[in-house]
């Protein structure tokens, strides 16, 4: 398994894309898992930081329509 950017051995996969990326190029996002009204009518939200994440791919929250599958 290797970095998709620079061929170097790789560190993790992309959690969103499957790209394989070294410690040099990978980054971290957090996602929102969830997001809640607590008490008081706070919004809250549930997040996971340090997601492995390729940098280059877009994860998208929603599905994406693809119409030129047809
Ligand atoms: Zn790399
Ligand atoms: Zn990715």
């Amino acid at each position: 398994m290797i970095c998709h950017k620079c061929g170097q051995p790789a560190m993790g996969v992309c959690k969103f894309c499957g790209r394989a990326v070294c410690g040099d190029h990978h980054s971290n996002m957090p996602i929102i898992l969830s997001v809640y009204v607590g008490g008081e009518n706070t919004p809250k939200t549930i997040v996971v930081a340090d997601v492995l994440w390729c940098g280059t791919c877009k994860p998208q929250p929603e599905p994406i329509p693809m119409p030129e599958i047809y």
